[in-house]
């Protein structure tokens, strides 16, 4: 080859580094032969969808020869009736990422910066660095804080300068599950300038309980003009195969997110099926029960060890298995268990291990017990 495309490249381009999915089972099954694989690593819901989304997506195949509604009608109607708010203020996405995208499209260029934390939600960086926009990256709370390696909102804020542009905070983050509490992103909020994006990503939101005091953002939407809260019905809805996400603002703001969107880019399974899990609250309970007692069952298996943990309140939990977590995540690859290496988030001895069923936990505590000893 004459042509080194890589020096033709966009320079934002030239230095990215792809995002690093979980490992897929079918890929383990490829690679290791193995047949009875359990996969906690991705955050998904082990109970699947709602029977009323594999119903809506059925009565739906008729129809694919049509693009789909480009405005997502159905879906946004359905979404402002539940949330009590006006069809303006939201903006669809193919997952909540493509939302994130937008948001970078709209809002950055290479004159520009975007502010998050260390061990952030890795799609920050990514769709930063597209544009060629400066990520400034601020120190998170140190292991032996309440909340350990968490974010910390005064260091973002000191990042805050006449360039920055958006800010992104996962509420509760992952990997590590940790979030800011109500009082603490309120004056955040507060503290940001008001021409600089504050985007809260609560692709979690729907398993926190009360107890945590980790808040539900759009009850500040209409106070603060410049929040973006972006939610997806890839995790407690239990669609993530389907690509569908969304994001509340200020009907203005949604004006430009959808002036950078593709206009088809929720595809029409997805609209009907995003509809019908919203109605589905029972499906929902029992996604969060399920979550509640299989927290519970890693929990007791952490002490047990005992192994440290980090403070969740996702469907997830970063766990510190004091050696490298890649080297277990091999051995355990090698069982049949696909939980998540964090290396690649600046936490290199914990593993991310996704709540699953009581019997893929289970089946993950044995494998990890079985490791832990050798
Ligand atoms: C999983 C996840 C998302 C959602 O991604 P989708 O594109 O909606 O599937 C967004 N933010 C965070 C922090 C996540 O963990």
């Amino acid at each position: 080859m004459t042509c080194d495309f890589l020096s033709c490249a966009a320079p934002g381009v030239r230095v990215l580094q792809p995002y690093q999915p979980g490992k897929p089972e079918s890929e383990l099954r490829r690679e290791y032969g193995l047949t009875d694989i359990v996969k906690l690593a991705s955050n998904e819901n082990p109970l699947g969808p709602s029977p009323r989304a594999l119903t809506a997506v059925r009565d739906a195949l008729s129809g694919l020869a049509r693009y789909p509604d480009g405005n997502g009608f159905e879906l946004k109607s359905a979404l402002s009736a539940k949330l009590g708010l006006s069809m303006a203020m939201l903006t669809l996405g193919n997952g909540s990422n493509d939302v994130l995208e937008l948001v970078a499209r709209a809002f950055l260029t290479p004159e520009h910066e975007a502010v998050f934390s260390e061990h952030a939600f890795a799609v920050y960086p990514i769709v930063t660095q597209a544009i060629g926009a400066t990520a400034r990256v601020a120190k998170a709370y140190p292991a032996d804080h309440a909340m350990p390696h968490g974010h910390d909102p005064a260091a973002m804020l000191a990042l805050i300068n006449d360039r920055t542009r958006v800010v992104s905070i996962a509420n509760p983050n992952n990997p590590t599950g940790t979030w800011l509490k109500t009082a603490e992103l309120e004056a955040f909020l507060a503290s940001v300038p008001e021409q600089v994006i504050v985007v809260i990503d609560e692709a979690y939101g729907e398993y926190v309980g009360p107890e945590a005091d980790c808040p539900n953002a759009l009850r500040w939407i209409d106070r603060f003009p410049n929040l973006i809260v972006t939610r997806t019905f890839s995790k407690a809805y239990g669609l993530a195969g389907l690509r569908v996400g969304y994001a509340v603002s200020h009907p203005q703001v949604a004006d430009l997110l959808n002036r950078v969107r593709q206009p088809f880019n929720v595809n029409s399974l997805a609209l009907v099926a995003a509809a019908a899990a919203l109605d589905d609250v029972d499906h929902l309970e029992r996604s969060r029960a399920l979550n509640q007692a299989g927290m519970k069952q890693l929990l007791d298996a952490c002490r047990q060890w005992p192994l440290r943990w980090l403070p969740s309140v996702g469907n997830f939990l970063c766990v510190d298995v004091g050696r490298p977590g890649r080297e277990v995540f091999l051995e355990l690859l090698k069982r049949g268990v696909i939980v998540r290496p964090v290396d690649n988030y600046g936490l290199p001895h914990y593993l991310r291990i996704s709540i699953g069923t009581a019997a893929e936990n289970a089946r993950c505590i044995a494998a990890l017990s079985d490791v832990l000893k050798g």
